[in-house]
């Protein structure tokens, strides 16, 4: 069996935090769904096939039925959030409080940030407005549409 995922400090703090949540809802880790969870921290927007692929790299044995059960729990407790980026495949992620997502229309890349800075209390009044209507929000995705840096430039070039 190969090494297992190495998780940073930070990520390390993540798995905790959704650990307690999960926890709080009565809901088992196994050893299985452990493993799943890792991936998503560690592998930014995994999709499917990557938490597959992952899986099968480090020695498991796969039952995708069980991995797709998995992914099911964490979206309904809330611990993971399921995202479609290209309007095809759905990549999976870890619950945050605050973050949004760039995307570059031409090349396809996903960019996360989730240090919102003092943009954060500009998000935070967004969901506060919710309330006044009487919702109860629990969290917010942003998706912002352009190029990256790299095609922007790429476009300059071809344009000139
Ligand atoms: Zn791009
Ligand atoms: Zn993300």
């Amino acid at each position: 069996m190969k090494d297992h995922l190495k998780l940073t400090s930070k990520q390390e703090k993540t798995l905790k935090r959704l650990e307690e949540v999960l926890k709080q809802q009565n809901v088992r880790l196994t050893k299985g769904r452990l493993e799943i969870l890792k991936i998503i921290i560690v592998k930014e927007h995994p999709t499917l096939n990557d938490i597959i692929a992952v899986l099968e790299e480090t020695g498991h044995k796969v039952n995708v039925m069980s991995v797709y059960n998995t992914l099911d729990m964490l979206l309904d407790k809330h611990i993971i959030y399921a995202n479609i980026f290209n309007g095809k495949q759905i990549c999976y992620e870890p619950r945050v409080q605050e973050s949004y997502h760039l995307k570059c229309d031409s090349c396809q890349e996903v960019h996360h940030i989730d240090h919102l800075g003092q943009f954060g209390e500009f998000f935070k009044s967004l969901t506060k407005s919710s309330e006044v209507v009487g919702w109860n929000c629990d969290h917010f995705k942003i998706e912002i549409h352009g190029t990256c840096p790299k095609c922007h430039e790429d476009l300059l070039k071809k344009n000139h």
